[in-house]
């Protein structure tokens, strides 16, 4: 088995509110290895968010803990892309990227260098000087994923990023990102509500019950090593039994 970069273990959360407690998240577990890809389904207002924003550590467990790299002696660096890409319209793309090197003060000629192979690379070198409003939704969400992986993350954290998008652009964009993770061996953990989009992107999907959530069930899928993009899985014969399947127990949630 490869290397364990984060466990959760019995975690609980609340919010605490004027109109009293919303049990969000009751005794969750699970690991993430080192190489996956892991979406995490489960019904609007389960707690998807909540748990991305615990296991950031943007909010604190109520019970349980969260563990980044049990056995490293480092904790793995994380990226965190939202459902907004929050490019900032007042810079442009360059700038936009450059900002986590930059305020972590790392921002030296490699990193340039690293930096605009990735825009090269996915198609946006042309567009390095053009502000964002310039740029389609499904090239700003490249531009955001670059963003993203410009402080060299080990681990992603991605909240329905391609939600804001419309059918046509998300499927293209999910593809997009998809291959950029693989490619640029990166271990990922997608919350979405959309069955599609996990199973064509991921090594395994986690489906939650509704709130107070936990993980209801995991599924195996066997597409990641086949060396398919995301939308030549969407087209195997086997995708709709996935589909169905992960479908039947979400609805059972
Ligand atoms: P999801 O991402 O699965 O749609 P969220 O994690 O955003 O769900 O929210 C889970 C539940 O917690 C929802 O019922 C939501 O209304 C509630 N909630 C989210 N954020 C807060 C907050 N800051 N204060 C109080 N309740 C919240
Ligand atoms: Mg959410």
């Amino acid at each position: 088995m490869s290397e364990l970069l984060l466990e959760c273990q019995n975690l609980s959360f609340s919010y605490h509110t004027p109109e009293g407690e919303i049990p969000v998240i009751r005794n969750m577990n699970f690991k993430i290895y080192k190489g996956e890809f892991v979406s995490i389904v489960g019904p609007s207002g389960c707690g998807k968010s909540t748990l991305l924003n615990l296991l950031t550590g943007m909010l604190s467990p109520e019970e349980g803990f969260v563990k980044m790299s049990v056995s490293g002696e480092e904790k793995p660096r994380f990226g965190y892309m939202l459902q907004q890409d929050h490019l900032f319209e007042w810079y442009d793309i360059w700038k936009n990227i450059c900002i986590g090197p930059k305020i972590n003060h790392c921002l030296d000629a490699e990193c340039e260098q690293y930096l605009k192979e990735l825009l090269k690379r996915y198609g946006l070198s042309a567009f390095i000087h053009k502000k964002p409003s310039e740029l389609s939704g499904g090239m700003r969400q490249r531009a955001a994923i670059i963003r993203t992986l410009a402080m060299k993350p080990e681990l992603l954290f991605l909240d329905e990023p391609f939600s804001s998008l419309d059918y046509q652009n998300r499927l293209n964009a999910a593809n997009d990102i998809g291959q950029i993770i693989r490619k640029e061996n990166k271990t990922a953990v997608l919350v979405t509500h959309d069955i599609g989009e996990a199973i064509s992107l991921s090594s395994r999907v986690l489906v939650l019950s509704k709130r107070p959530t936990a993980v209801k069930k995991e599924f195996l899928l066997p597409y990641r090593d086949m060396n398919l993009t995301p939308l030549e899985i969407r087209n195997t014969k086997d995708f709709g039994t996935h589909f169905n399947a992960i479908w039947k127990e979400l609805n059972n949630s």
